[in-house]
């Protein structure tokens, strides 16, 4: 077996042996028909997890999460349409990066990273602005640990007839989203977190009326552009441009041991590993940035130690030296480090990691 690294890091998460074994294949030309047959199958296990069988199609992408999201982005607005983009953390505001970068018509509902959105505020927006024909959001904004309120929010889409754009990067496969009940237009995420393959993938999950729709908009974009990559893969059974072949096979046996687990496993394994990483946090006396009800439990944002002998980086290069990979914070109301709890390891893992952080503190004389 391979040497197992703990990842505490927010994706790429650790995945277990057989994902990596994965990517030794044989040599294959991806315009070969059973190439076509995997990438087919891909594309339906991917819309299987969130059971959007009968409702919605897969179309995946060369690159990292943000390729899916800006496809997305750049793809399903009309030109006489206009997006609402919610950002209260790092990930919203790339959505408004990405869509400023294209010059789509926006408006921004802006709230301090770690605030928890208002749903009747973002009501009061709809209800006003008669221009606006997009919502996007993100489901479970990774830099806080915060969930958004998804359901609260996909209601008010319904309401308003606004289509819906969901950033689920750090939420998909980890937690149950079913789209008989949530029915999200698009909604996006990569290979490489809870789905617990390797990164160079990302994929829109599209609702298939709304995106037969798109083929009227004038593209913005080539190599990114949803229609344009869903069309030829339908006419042809290929990816449009060359794929990252072994991230594929690597991502179809991810895809095929989620299934084995279940999303009810899956997702219990990650609470335990966040139950068990909270009891340690509170024992060393950490406080967190969030009220736990507000928590996705795939990731938790702590806050900083005000103590002369706290150093992150010295921190993460101790832990690190024991095969544990934390990750600093992002911009959040008050400095923090974040521990995420998605990958294939569980709360025995947070066991190891609470007493390191104990022994870590002691020998630091933080508290
Ligand atoms: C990881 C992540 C992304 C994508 O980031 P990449 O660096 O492109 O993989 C986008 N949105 C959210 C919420 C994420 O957690």
């Amino acid at each position: 077996p391979m040497k197992r690294n703990i990842l505490l890091n927010p994706g790429p998460a650790t995945t277990t042996d057989s994902v990596k074994q994965a990517l030794m294949v044989p040599d294959i030309c991806p315009r070969e028909q059973e190439f076509g047959d995997l990438t087919q199958a891909v594309l339906n296990k991917v819309v299987q997890v969130v059971n959007g069988e009968s409702t919605h199609t897969a179309v995946i992408f060369t690159g990292s999460g943000t390729a899916g999201v800006e496809a997305a982005l750049s793809s399903v607005v009309p030109p006489e349409g206009k997006i609402l983009i919610l950002d209260n953390g790092a990930y919203g505001k790339r959505a408004e990066t990405i869509i400023q970068a294209y010059g789509i018509p926006y408006r921004t509902h802006r709230l301090v990273w770690g605030d928890y959105p208002d749903v009747d505020a973002v009501e009061a927006i709809f209800k006003e602005d008669s221009e606006l024909t997009h919502f996007v959001f993100v489901h479970h904004e990774t830099t806080t640990g915060m969930l958004n309120p998804l359901p609260e929010l996909l209601e008010l889409c319904q309401k308003y007839e606004i289509d819906s754009i969901v950033d689920a990067m750090s939420s998909y496969a980890g937690l149950p989203i079913d789209m008989r009940e949530l029915p999200i237009d698009y909604l996006i995420s990569s290979s490489n977190k809870c789905i617990q393959g390797m990164a160079g993938t990302s994929f829109v999950i599209a609702n298939k009326e709304k995106l037969a729709k798109t083929a009227e908009i004038p593209p913005r974009n080539l190599y990114l552009n949803l229609w344009g990559n869903h069309s030829y893969i339908e006419k042809t059974g290929q990816f449009q441009f060359t794929p990252p072949v072994q991230i594929v096979y690597a991502l179809n046996q991810a895809l095929d041991e989620f299934f084995v687990e279940t999303q009810a496993g899956r997702t219990a394994r990650y609470v335990k590993s966040y139950e068990t990483l909270l009891d340690g946090l509170e024992t060393a006396g950490l406080e967190l940035l969030l009220p736990k009800s507000q928590h996705s439990k795939l990731l938790t944002a702590i806050v900083e130690p005000n103590s002369p002998g706290y150093d992150f980086m010295e921190m993460h290069d101790y832990f690190y030296q024991n095969d544990i990979t934390i990750y600093p914070g992002k911009g959040a109301k008050q400095d923090t480090f974040r521990i995420a709890n998605i990958g294939e390891i569980d709360y025995r893992d947070m066991l190891v990691f609470n007493k390191l952080l104990l022994q870590y503190f002691e020998e630091k004389k933080i508290s």
